[in-house]
C-alpha cells in the first residue's frame, strides 16, 4: 500500500488550553504509533494546521476520524502526496504553537499572524518540517 501525505487546516471550536491541547497530543501519539502514522501538529491564532504521514488507508480512516472532532470545524484539505519518504520519520505528533519560530515563519510568508488559509502544499509543509525542529514541550 501507499505512503502519503496529507495535510489540513482548520479552527478550533474555542480557545484551546494547554491541557485540552495535552489531551489531543496524548490521544494523537498514541494512536498514531500503533498504526505507524506520524506528523506534526501547529495550533495559533485558533487554526490547527496537521501534517499526517503514513499508510494511505490508514491515514485516510484517521483523518475521517480527525475531522469529525467537535473540537475543531470548518476542516480543509490542503494536499495530499504519495511519497515514498517520511519527512517526519521521528515524530507520532510533533507539536508548536505560539513560538517566536513560528512568528518569524510566517513574517517570511508575508504574514503578521498564524493563518494556514492562504498556504499551498508546499509552504505548509516547509512550515511544518521547519517548526519540527524547534517544537513546543506538550
Ligand atoms: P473517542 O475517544 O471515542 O472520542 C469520540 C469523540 O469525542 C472524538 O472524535 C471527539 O469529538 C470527542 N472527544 C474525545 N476526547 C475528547 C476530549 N478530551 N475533549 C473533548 N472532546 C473529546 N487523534 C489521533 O489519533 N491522531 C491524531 O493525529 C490526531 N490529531 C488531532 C488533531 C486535532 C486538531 C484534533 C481536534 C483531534 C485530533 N485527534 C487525533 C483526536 C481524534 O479526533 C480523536 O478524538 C481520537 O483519535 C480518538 O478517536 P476515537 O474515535 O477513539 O474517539
Amino acid at each position: 500500500m501507499a505512503t502519503i501525505r496529507l495535510v489540513y487546516y482548520s479552527h478550533d471550536s474555542g480557545e484551546m488550553t494547554q491541557s485540552e491541547l495535552k489531551n489531543i497530543l496524548e490521544q494523537a501519539r498514541t494512536n498514531n504509533q500503533k498504526h505507524d502514522i506520524c506528523g506534526m501538529l501547529c495550533y495559533d491564532n485558533h487554526y490547527f494546521l496537521q501534517i499526517l504521514e503514513g499508510d494511505a488507508a490508514e491515514v485516510t480512516a484517521l483523518f475521517l476520524t480527525i475531522a469529525a472532532d467537535k473540537r475543531h470545524h470548518s476542516v480543509v484539505i490542503i494536499g495530499v502526496q504519495e511519497t515514498e519518504k517520511r519527512i517526519f520519520p521521528h515524530w507520532t505528533m510533533g507539536y508548536a504553537g505560539g513560538s517566536d519560530a513560528l512568528l518569524s515563519m510566517m513574517k517570511e510568508l508575508g504574514c503578521d499572524k498564524f493563518d494556514p488559509t492562504e498556504m499551498s502544499f508546499i509552504e505548509a509543509a516547509t512550515l511544518l518540517h521547519q517548526l519540527s525542529k524547534s517544537q513546543t514541550r506538550l
